[in-house]
């Protein structure tokens, strides 16, 4: 979307910068660096497709976690909680069992009930819509879930972190009349592009998906010709160029998909947009107007930057392993020149961490080993007897200064989110 004007592009960091003059960064396949980073791995014992995120990987997926809750919080979306999974009944309801059933794990039988692992979070948000009575003062009804769901994927397909059988996806959605329903999905657009910048990315193209040839669709053809129009108008009003892909809506509706290419030139689906009149229908959902008449809303499902797993896999791989200060694992590498200044980097280290930085020290190689092998963490202080004698520290590329003040200087960036 608009990549020039409203991204920095993937390296607007310096210290990613400096990995890409130095001819260190090469885009490399996630899996290979994800292990090599020790951000994320896996277990045959526990099975394919599932793997578990390591301190490093969980720590910046904590922090792009909490900055989308507060984004969202920011945008009016309320959040919530809801479970992994439900009875077979619901997803016999919203049509996943009839359109959907050959990429979800099979019901399983409890006692009188059959269980479904979640393949999506809309009939779980249908039915907190349809908890309490609603009136048109509440909406439009922005709720947002940071929710596990489940593929069946194939075991021959399932690698790293970027074909997985559970994914926590960034999800929201959207209850609203229909007149609203534009305005909301261009507002959806805008906070892609800020969040997409935020971290650094670079979106390949915008496409919007339409039914195609030999897929069942829910709904009916007017349903459809609305949306398809309400999604044109958001796209006009947003200012995004786009080209239109048959055969690749959802199957209850057609959708906005914000497109990425990874390390292999494979184009996939980082971000999505979808209207919906299909699912309110079958889950009936309603509203009271302003004349206290029932009204059916409009469902907007979207996503910003997709799963935390797809995602990371990718931004593995667009900053090298170097992520921007705000959610690099380690923000500042501390290296002590000898066992003299131990004390000197235990202290920095211990008021950095009280200043809510991640801060490390590294104590075994020599200095020259220890900085090459600290490369991708955005600040390296290296603490000589020199620095001890004047009460400072040396941050990598900066003049010698006060501890506090680069401690200072570090929160600063992160705060800008750079
Ligand atoms: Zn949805």
């Amino acid at each position: 979307m608009r990549p020039r004007a409203t991204c920095p592009g993937p390296f607007p960091f310096p210290h990613a910068a400096r990995l890409l003059r130095e001819g260190r960064h090469i885009m490399q396949d996630h899996r290979k660096l994800g292990r090599e980073l020790d951000l994320f791995d896996s277990d045959p014992l526990i099975g394919a497709g599932l793997p578990f995120w390591m301190p490093d990987g969980a720590a910046a997926r904590h922090e792009v976690e909490s900055y989308l809750y507060d984004l969202e919080r920011r945008n009016g979306y309320r959040h919530v909680y809801s479970p992994g999974m439900g009875r077979r009944q619901m997803y016999e309801l919203s049509g996943h069992l009839e359109n959907f059933a050959g990429d979800m794990f099979p019901p399983m039988p409890v006692g009188e009930d059959e269980l479904v692992l979640r393949p999506s979070l809309c009939p779980h948000h249908a039915m907190i819509f349809r908890a309490r009575g609603r009136s048109y003062r509440e909406l439009p009804l922005r709720i947002a879930e940071m929710g596990p769901m489940y593929r069946a994927e194939r075991s021959g397909v399932l690698g790293g972190l970027s074909r997985v059988r559970q994914i926590a996806l960034n999800d929201a959605h959207v209850f609203c009349p229909p007149e609203q329903a534009a305005d909301e999905v261009a507002r959806v657009l805008r906070l892609m592009a800020e969040a997409q910048a935020a971290l650094g990315l670079r979106p390949a193209s915008v496409q919007l998906s339409l039914r195609g040839e030999g897929r069942k669709y829910g709904g009916n053809d007017d349903s459809w010709g609305v949306s398809e129009a309400l999604l044109r108008d958001a796209l006009a009003q947003a200012g995004i160029e786009y080209h239109e892909v048959a055969g690749e809506a959802a199957f209850y509706g057609p959708k906005i998909d914000v497109q990425v290419r990874d390390a292999a030139d494979r184009e996939w689906t980082i971000a999505t947009v979808q209207i919906d009149f299909h699912q309110p229908e079958r889950f009936g959902l309603e509203y009271i107007d302003r004349s206290g008449s029932k009204q059916r809303p409009v469902m907007i499902h979207r996503s910003l930057v997709g799963s935390m797993e797809r995602l990371f896999g990718h931004l593995i791989e667009v900053h090298g392993g170097a992520f921007p200060v705000w959610y690099a694992p380690v923000q500042l590498a501390i290296l002590p020149i000898s066992a003299a200044q131990d004390e000197a980097a235990g202290d920095f280290a211990a008021a950095a961490r009280g200043a809510g930085l991640r801060a490390e020290i590294h104590h075994d190689g020599s200095i020259g080993a220890r900085v090459r092998k600290a490369r991708r963490i955005p600040y390296i202080a290296v603490i000589g007897e020199k620095e001890v004698h004047h009460g400072q520290v040396a941050l990598r590329g900066h003049d010698p200064m006060p501890a506090a003040a680069a401690i200072s200087l570090i929160r600063e960036i992160a705060a800008r989110r750079g």
